[in-house]
């Protein structure tokens, strides 16, 4: 791959012209995704929601829009994007643990289909909210199951100390509290358990935990239009060639088999990473090769302020040179140019023989990669650009 004339269908010549660092989106892995997702829920009562806070490129929040998902959105401004991108307020679910008034009214001002609610404070400000305004908000409560996903601490959400959802044991009085308001319609449970998951067994948890609760509330009346799973499931960081596409048909296979949907219920997921995280990569280019004691760093000119999450979560991603000719392999560390130790790529990367001018695609980068670009250091913001097979 390190020498062709193309990048993903994409020609070297317009990517060298290209100013650097730049994400680059291969639609055709995005369609592929997407259709495959439509594919597998087509069977059944199930609502696809992407979670914008991946990746909010208009371009992609429309894409999305186009083959017919639903969005989860975290702001007040991510609502107004998916509204923009065509995707109806019908399908969008607000979740978070902070939400502002503004950003409430602006919820419910569009009538959108589900608060995911996380507290009983928030409760009763929605309430109170949906009263002002004369209307009625649908909810849904986030319920923390405590279980471990068994990834980065700080993208595991659904273990009992951490700030999210209601605990186990406060959800019959928070439901009977949901179901006293007003202006509260109570729509169904929420849930959502961590991030980058790629073993089946918290999911398989997770069912089971639902199937308890669902048995206990139908026992006292209670029913359930939307069981909302949330999202979580990891892509292939190592291996992005072999494996540009999650493993969808086990995750939806999973909850299919697993969990025991009543009469009448919606099963929503709520995917972010598994949608847009292989379709993107971070193009940058070789500033220096410089050596140190024997160690050998290739400085790009992408930071930690366009790619966060090396430096937030430790994560990996796989390193390409795209234009190096060298059929001889060396060892760098894989740094960029921000004045902070933890702006580092890569650690002990093989790489062929890297020259300054080289450009380097860090790959999987489409979720969580341009959304949460800054401009520290007052850098700019990189720009995404976009390239299909079909379209031209
Ligand atoms: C972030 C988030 C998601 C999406 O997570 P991914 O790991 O990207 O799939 C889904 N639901 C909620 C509530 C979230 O906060």
């Amino acid at each position: 791959m390190g020498t062709g004339h193309n990048y993903h269908g994409f020609p070297m010549e317009i990517l060298q012209l290209t100013t650097t660092p730049f994400y680059f989106y291969d639609l055709d892995v995005l369609r592929t995704t997407l259709a495959e997702i439509r594919r597998l829920t087509a069977d059944g009562p199930y609502s696809v929601h992407y979670a914008v806070k991946a990746n909010g490129n208009p371009r992609i929040i429309s894409e999305i829009a186009q083959a017919g998902l639903g969005a989860d959105l975290v702001s007040g401004h991510e609502i107004e994007a998916a509204l923009a991108a065509g995707i109806p307020a019908s399908e969008m679910t607000y979740s978070g643990v902070g939400k502002t008034d503004w950003e409430i009214r602006t919820g419910i001002s569009h009538d959108i289909g589900c608060f995911n609610v996380e507290s009983v404070p928030e409760l009763e400000v929605i309430n109170a909210i949906a009263g002002e305004m004369d209307a009625t908000a649908r909810v849904a409560i986030r319920v923390n199951p405590d279980i471990d996903a068994h990834t980065h601490k700080y993208i595991t959400t659904g273990t009992a100390d951490n700030k999210f959802g209601i605990p186990l044991e406060s959800l019959q009085q928070v439901i009977g509290m949901a179901m006293s308001m007003p202006n509260i319609h109570l729509s169904g449970l929420h849930f959502h358990i961590g991030s980058q998951i790629t073993q089946m067994q918290p999911y398989e948890m997770l069912c089971d935990t639902i199937n308890g609760i669902l048995d206990q509330y139908e026992d006292q009346g209670i029913q359930f239009e939307i069981i909302n799973v949330g999202g979580g499931l990891g892509i292939d960081y190592d291996n992005p060639d072999a494996h540009p596409l999650p493993d969808l048909e086990r995750y939806f296979g999973t909850f299919k088999q697993r969990l025991h949907l009543r009469e009448g219920q919606r099963l929503h997921f709520e995917l972010g990473r598994a949608i847009v995280g292989g379709c993107g990569s971070l193009i940058c280019r070789v500033l220096y090769v410089k050596e140190n004691r024997g160690k050998r760093f290739v400085i790009v000119d992408a930071g930690m302020n366009d790619l966060l999450r090396p430096a937030l979560y430790g994560a990996h991603h796989q390193l390409q040179n795209l234009t190096s000719t060298s059929s001889d392999i060396e060892t760098y560390d894989v740094v960029g140019p921000v004045c902070e130790s933890s702006d580092v790529f890569a650690h002990g990367c093989q790489l062929p023989v890297t020259r300054r001018g080289d450009l380097i695609a860090i790959r999987s980068a489409g979720a969580y990669g341009e959304s949460m670009a800054s401009t520290y250091n007052m850098r700019s913001l990189p720009a995404g650009i976009f390239h299909s097979s079909i379209d031209k």
